[in-house]
């Protein structure tokens, strides 16, 4: 019985389904037409119109800077990694310590939003590349992952989108990432598994080699059977 009930919460749940086969986050063209204060002005009202709609009280103090509030969340903190103009810098050098081997930046707190609810993704970024010539600051990693985290995202989108912007910055294939995260959609709704964690996983060039993919996860403490 328990187990045709989680059956019959899983299928009333495929719709959750976190896939997107898609690596570009889905923009509008014309999504950055009108500036982040016109932004901020819209969602307001928008956000004023579901509390209202829930029969919220919006002249109470405790409410009354809410939809504001969230207005400027979204536009300049949470989903600020949609507009191009906040893409950090990713300042490259010659790496001349000629050091050849993998370089692995592990526990990178991630926090981003899952698109189908709005909800928090929050976890860790491990990421790794091995250099051909060139390095990279080893905050920038941190704030590659963290621009593309602040978008309405799915899992697998931002793990492929970050090993992309590095391997455009450092110039090689190369490059790596595994992100374990707990999404709130899932923890808090819906199936309500709180336990439960996703792991996403992106090997660029030669990190789909066996030893090269063994000793990224060596360091991660995670075994190669992804
Ligand atoms: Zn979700």
């Amino acid at each position: 019985m328990r187990f045709n009930q989680f059956l019959k919460e899983t299928l009333d749940h495929r719709d959750d389904d976190h896939f997107s086969a898609n690596m570009n986050t889905p923009l509008r063209e014309n999504a950055f037409d009108i500036s982040d204060n016109e932004k901020i002005k819209l969602i307001e009202k928008d956000v004023t119109n579901i509390l209202d709609t829930l029969g919220m009280d919006l002249t109470d103090d405790s409410l009354k800077g809410t939809p504001k509030r969230v207005a400027k969340m979204f536009v300049n903190e949470i989903f600020s990694g949609l507009n191009p103009k906040n893409m950090p810098n990713p300042s490259t050098f010659e790496n001349k310590y000629k050091y050849n081997e993998m370089l692995v930046e592990k526990n990178i707190t991630l926090y981003s939003s899952c698109e189908h609810h709005l909800l928090p993704i929050v976890g860790r970024a491990h990421v790794a590349y091995i250099s051909n010539g060139t390095v990279i600051g080893l905050s920038k990693m941190n704030r590659i992952v963290d621009y593309y985290a602040k978008r309405p995202q799915v899992q697998e989108r931002l793990t492929i989108q970050v090993v992309k912007a590095l391997q455009d910055a450092l110039n090689t294939d190369d490059v790596a990432c595994v992100i374990d995260a707990k999404h709130l959609c899932v923890n808090m709704r819906g199936i309500r598994d709180i336990e439960s964690s996703t792991v996403t996983a992106e090997f660029g060039g030669t990190f789909k080699k066996p030893d090269v993919k063994k000793e990224f996860l060596g360091y991660l403490n995670l075994d190669a059977t992804f």
